[in-house]
């Protein structure tokens, strides 16, 4: 495995509240049982273990999970895996960009211990039969359009839990029914491991960050805002007492559909935790939407609460 050093002064640990002057070597290992050697040595030595799940091509949304997770565990793994479950036969599983230099040198600056990047072959037996499957949160929103996606995603995401043991794993509200369903399936199999949502991180004209927005053409980079428009005047009516659901993705579907790049694949407003269709603003509503920005897929989302 290759070896990075990092050294990390004066970095305050959560568990024991003391300074850490032990340096962290940043290992990138490839093996479970790698994963597990390492891991287990911490938790024998009383440290406290996050997880932060990726796909790779790290930004600083990636980046504020990770900040997160650093600040509230002794170590931080970061695993850094294409997951092929979760892609659809006709998805981007080929294109999806990846960079594992980069990576490795986000994570050593931001803190993390561990880089996990195994190859898909050290992730599933060619006779794999088991799956996690989570019932009616999967069937809504991105499910409709990526049938086995959550299938794929529940998976990877209990096999790394099994894997890394963490105490804590960060997860992304720009994914937010992925958030939703983990939080679920963590509840439902009792899963020993504390959920942690992290807000969405945008570009600076409001493009939620995404490794998929490399996909752009600069003509669809510009036509790409109109998601984060469509979220803004979203928030705006609902911020301002409009309680009508329905009125709210109508007028949001309106303005995305003033963009000729744009293909909208929907706009809904769901409950927050059960991601059930609502008519009505009340109690935590999500407004999400996936846009096809020419052949790109993008989502975004707001989560408003009264
Ligand atoms: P991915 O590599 O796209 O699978 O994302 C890995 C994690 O990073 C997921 O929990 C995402 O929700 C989270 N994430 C991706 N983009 C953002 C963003 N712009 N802001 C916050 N979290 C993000």
């Amino acid at each position: 495995s290759l070896r990075m050093n990092i050294h990390l002064k004066y970095r305050k640990t959560s568990s024991t509240n003391c300074i850490d002057l032990k340096e962290i070597n940043m290992k990138i290992v490839k093996t479970i049982e790698e994963v597990r050697n390492i891991t287990s040595q911490w938790r024998a030595e009383g440290m406290s273990v996050g997880l932060v799940p990726t796909m790779g091509f790290l930004h600083e949304g990636h980046k504020s999970l990770i900040d997160r997770a650093v600040s509230e565990n002794d170590r931080v793994v970061v695993s850094d895996f294409v997951n092929p479950t979760q892609f659809g036969p006709s998805e981007d599983l080929e294109a999806y960009p990846r960079d594992i230099n980069r990576d490795a040198e986000l994570c050593e600056k931001a803190g993390a211990a561990l880089i996990f990047d195994p190859e898909p072959s050290e992730m599933y037996y060619d006779d794999c039969e088991a799956y996690v499957n989570i019932n009616s949160l999967s069937d809504e929103l991105c499910g409709k359009s990526r049938p086995i996606h959550f299938k794929g995603v529940c998976t990877v995401v209990s096999k790394l839990f099994n894997i890394v043991k963490p105490d804590r794993a960060y997860f992304g509200q720009k994914d937010a029914q992925q958030l939703a369903i983990i939080k679920r399936m963590v509840r439902d199999l009792n899963f020993d491991v504390q959920i942690v949502g992290c807000p969405i991180i945008r570009e600076a004209d409001g493009l939620a960050k995404s490794s998929r927005n490399t996909y752009l053409g600069s003509e669809e980079r510009k036509a790409a805002l109109i998601l984060s428009k469509a979220v803004k005047l979203g928030e705006d009516m609902a911020k301002s007492g409009e309680n009508d659901a329905e009125k709210i993705v109508s007028k949001m579907k309106e303005l995305i559909n003033t963009e000729p790049m744009a293909r909208i694949d929907y706009v809904e407003a769901v409950d927050a935790i059960s991601i059930k269709p609502v008519k009505k603003m009340d109690g935590a509503v999500l407004v999400a939407m996936a846009v096809y920005i020419g052949k790109t897929r993008l989502i975004d989302n707001f989560i408003f609460e009264k």
